[in-house]
């Protein structure tokens, strides 16, 4: 089959090496399906990633917070604050390590003891081997041996910033709409207030706006954030327009053409940023005229709504980082009850072991259910 479609950004035609699969959705904040026949290669490199990842770092956080999975690498680890001003690196398995390394010496008269943390296993070999200069009588065999991953839990609660923009991440979330068009079949000529604005860039008049004022969508899930991205075409109105939801909280509407004449539309893309799959909600399409122009000039961060988006979104995102710590916490604990007794991977925990696997476990497991308690009365005083 050939293509003679050209690029949405350029004159190019998709043909040959020109032809390439666009994520609908980037695929660094979870997207996964893929459209062809919308821009080259050439314009996808020079402004499609640049923007994608301005989009990806502002949204970082939740990508850790939840764990998506992509198709290749991994989102960065990020710094993280706490109330109370510590800081704290969080990775990619929703684990928090802090900042910085501390260490320590104590004379303790004809005996020094030495405190050691470590970022990462790699360091703290490296830090073992520093003091196994300084001090030749240290056994750096036995203390290897003895070295363990501990998993910190936050007693104080995180900043998180809520805030997306700038040009770049806004032409990210205009370039979605458009290529879901695009997959949809929309001629890209008929969405010329997204062309003017990805084409131009000093174009300040941007074509979306924040979605908070009422919730457009329907049959939202109370157990997992999705995100989305629908087509909604009215000739009628001469609209053509999409309404975008990244993690449960990020609500946008875009105009793609306010001269639309082609037929009536309505559809959605749906991921689960987690596992890939589809989630079935809907986007109502009767907004208001009243409320549709709101949104458009900048008046749809309405401070109350918002807040509900964040009400709804975040337990479920702090909900799917307990469940990954409870997980990691009871790795943790076999791991090290089977160091301890000196049970080798695959092999079967002889019964007479067993009560005291279950106590070394526990070792692991308490600070994870003592930070679970914590965390449930502070909660219980507000
Ligand atoms: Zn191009």
């Amino acid at each position: 089959m050939t293509s003679s479609k050209k690029c949405a950004l350029c004159p190019e035609n998709l043909a040959g090496k020109n032809k390439t699969k666009e994520h609908i959705i980037p695929n660094a904040i979870g997207g996964r399906k893929k459209t062809t026949g919308f821009i080259c290669n050439d314009c996808n490199n020079k402004l499609g990633e640049g923007w994608d990842a301005e989009l990806a770092r502002q949204l970082n956080w939740f990508s850790l917070a939840v764990g998506i999975s992509r198709e290749r690498g991994e989102p960065p680890k990020q710094i993280v604050q706490t109330v109370d001003g510590d800081k704290y690196w969080l990775l990619n398995d929703g684990s928090f390590t802090p900042e910085k390394s501390s260490y320590s010496e104590k004379d303790l008269g004809g005996k020094i003891e030495i405190n050691l943390t470590a970022k990462t296993i790699e360091e703290a070999k490296q830090r073992l081997k520093g003091i196994a200069r300084k001090y030749p009588n240290f056994d750096i065999e036995k203390a290897l041996g003895e070295l363990e991953v501990k998993t910190n839990y936050l007693d104080s609660p995180l900043h998180v910033s809520l805030s997306l923009g700038g040009p770049e991440a806004g032409r990210s979330l205009v370039k979605t709409a458009f290529a879901f068009a695009s997959e949809c079949g929309v001629p890209h000529t008929q969405c010329e207030k997204a062309l003017a604005y990805l084409l131009n860039p000093q174009a300040e008049d941007s074509p979306f706006g924040f979605a908070y004022l009422s919730d457009l969508v329907q049959g939202r899930p109370t157990d997992s954030i999705f995100h989305c991205v629908s087509l909604h075409g009215d000739p009628k109105k001469k609209r053509l327009w999409s309404y975008i939801e990244y993690f449960g909280i990020y609500r946008i509407v875009v105009l793609l053409s306010d001269q639309y004449a082609g037929p009536h539309r309505n559809e959605i893309y749906t991921v689960n940023p987690v596992d890939g799959q589809r989630v079935a909600v809907k986007v109502n399409p009767q907004i208001s005229e009243k409320e549709f122009s709101s949104l458009m000039k900048g008046e749809g961060f309405d401070q109350e709504k918002h807040k509900a988006a964040a009400d709804y979104a975040l337990p479920i995102i702090l909900a799917r980082g307990q469940s990954r710590a409870l997980e990691r916490a009871v790795k943790e604990g076999f791991d090290h009850a089977a160091k301890s007794l000196g049970i080798k991977e695959n092999e079967i925990i002889p019964k007479e072991k067993a009560a005291e696997f279950t106590g070394f476990m526990m070792e692991k497991i308490s600070p994870y259910i003592e930070n679970l308690v914590r965390g449930g009365r502070r909660n219980d005083q507000h």
